[in-house]
């Protein structure tokens, strides 16, 4: 543990406030961070006070002003060049993943890797920060858009993805000539410490000033309430549960500040009678079990033609006993913890709950015990039987439950998967291109995304990422998220010589 940290340049006690060349010494209080694999400290964070956030807030304020002149293009070089350093560190800030959030190896280093995709995307869009051009209806006019940067923005993140969503956001942000104010879960602050500072080294050596790329971890009130208040921030970006989203979303708006809202999702797998069952049984096991179910499109429902409703159940409860559960450093080992005890409890919850209803488990639940286990953030994976409409399969339970839905016809299908209150991810698994089609037509899924014969986690960052109703709403990532990273202006220039009015309106004195 303590050769990670040391190679990752961390130390027991580290600053949790920077401005992205220098470190601030915080007035703040100590923050463990405890790895759930063991319950052991990692190290700790002398958290930002409120006047260390008001530091970094007007340093961030004022590289804006420098920042914004840098040629996009050249914005572009230096994400080239974090994105480098990042892969030249994959491993490493990887294993500070697993050790802090509990993931396995591979899902580690896959989440570094979305973070180096995004940049090298980021590089191509810096040169494609495209608006439109129009005629004018007035003789001798040119009209056109054009993207201006927004200004600073704040980036809350949650514990369950400590590099990649901030990425997705920073690295489009720094090309469109934002500044970044990061306030990342307490539950995984390392991490971005540690990201900090890889990336202090690019920003040191291109003699660029402090305040582009800002780290700020401190508690909510000192911190966390202040950032969504703060007028100077015109965007804020969060990711996180529906609860802080609706919270996060009411501040902003009432100083008419811009949200962007990536928050919980409740995302279902139609599995029809046309399906192949054993690619359904494969991607179902990684989208419901993989990141112990604590991903934002983990796969939380399954809705199951009747026809095979039997096979699939008994061919996922054989996957789910292979499943070896344990210390997600080592080789074989499928899932990791939960990300703390009270994680546990609430699963332990949402199970009882769910059978208070009338659900049934079919499988797993329990909290392991013994050696490694001892901790207490270990449990084994759970498939039950349930109908959609109960109150506990309506919530996202953030643990691995895989809640079986059995359906007659696809009308059926297609209104459970929808009649849920979030719009995150979806997929049907068929051969029949007519159920396909359907599933995507307007009739079809309600979600932000929508997949065949795909599960719903494990997006590719070339898209835009996000989800409708209590999903918030928000894009992020590819595509043309860029757009709400900048600030969008209409030109008109005359070039007539002449005053004639848009509309045709005559307006003058003789
Ligand atoms: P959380 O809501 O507890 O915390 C998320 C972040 O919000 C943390 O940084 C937290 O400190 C901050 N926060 C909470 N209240 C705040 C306030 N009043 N002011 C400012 N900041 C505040 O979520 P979590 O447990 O860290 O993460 C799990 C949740 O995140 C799940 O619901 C999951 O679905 C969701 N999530 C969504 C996406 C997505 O892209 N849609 C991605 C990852 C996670």
């Amino acid at each position: 543990m303590k050769a990670i940290l040391k190679d990752l340049g961390l130390s027991d006690v580290n600053s949790g406030a920077g401005t992205g060349t220098t470190w601030l010494e915080c007035g703040g209080e100590i923050l463990k961070s405890i790895s759930p694999i063991n319950g052991q400290t990692i190290g700790r964070v002398q958290q930002a006070s409120r006047a260390d956030y008001e530091k970094v807030i007007s340093r961030a304020e004022e590289a804006f002003r420098e920042w914004r002149m840098v040629p996009a293009p050249r914005r572009g070089d230096i994400v080239r060049e974090i994105g480098n350093a990042v892969r030249a560190r994959k491993k490493e800030l990887g294993a500070l993943v697993s050790l802090e959030v509990g993931k396995m190896r591979a899902e580690a280093e896959g989440e570094v890797q979305e973070m180096i995709d995004i940049c090298d995307f980021a590089v191509g869009q810096s040169r494609m920060l495209y608006g439109f051009s129009m005629h004018s209806e007035r003789p001798r006019h040119r009209m056109y858009e054009q993207y201006h940067p927004l200004g600073p923005i704040g980036v809350i993140t949650a514990f369950n993805f400590p590099v990649a969503v901030w990425s997705w956001n920073a690295m489009i942000g720094l090309v469109a000539g934002d500044t970044v104010v990061w306030k990342p879960s307490s539950k995984a602050a390392l991490t971005a410490l540690a990201l900090a500072k890889i990336i202090e080294r690019v920003l040191q050596e291109n003699s660029l000033p402090e305040g582009i790329l800002n780290v700020v971890i401190g508690s909510r009130n000192e911190v966390g309430e202040r950032l969504i208040a703060d007028n100077r921030l015109p965007l804020v970006s969060a990711t996180g549960s529906v609860a802080m989203g609706r919270h996060v979303g009411q501040v902003v708006a009432s100083r008419l500040g811009k949200s962007l809202l990536e928050l919980g999702g409740n995302n279902a797998v139609i599995v029809s009678s046309q399906a192949d069952l054993d690619l359904a049984v494969r991607a179902i096991l990684f989208g419901a079990v993989g990141t112990a179910g604590q991903r934002c499109t983990t796969i939380r429902r399954v809705i199951a033609h009747k026809e095979i409703f039997n096979p699939l159940t008994e061919a996922l409860i054989q996957a789910y006993k292979q499943v070896v559960i344990g210390n997600p450093l080592e080789d074989g080992v499928l899932m990791g913890p939960l990300i703390d005890g009270a994680a546990v409890k609430n699963m332990q919850k949402g199970l009882a709950e769910l059978q208070d209803q009338g659900g049934r488990i079919l499988y797993g639940g329990e909290i392991l015990s013994g050696g490694i286990y001892d901790v207490g953030t270990y449990v084994t994976p759970c498939i039950c039987e349930a109908q959609n409409d109960y109150p506990i399969v309506q919530e996202e339970t953030f643990a691995p439950i895989l809640y079986l839905i059995p359906y007659e016809n696809l009308a059926e299908a297609t209104q459970y998967q929808n009649n849920v209150p979030q719009g995150l991810s979806s997929a049907i698994f068929t051969n029949d291109l007519h159920e396909s089609e359907i599933f995507l037509s307007h009739m079809g899924s309600d979600c932000g995304i929508a997949n065949v014969n795909i599960g719903t986690s494990g997006a590719e960052i070339g898209g835009a990422f996000g989800g409708e109703k209590d999903t918030g709403g928000g894009r992020e990532s590819g595509s043309d998220a860029w757009k709400t990273y900048m600030r969008r202006q209409t030109c008109t220039i005359n070039w007539s010589g002449e005053m004639p009015l848009a509309q045709g309106i005559e307006f003058g004195v003789e």
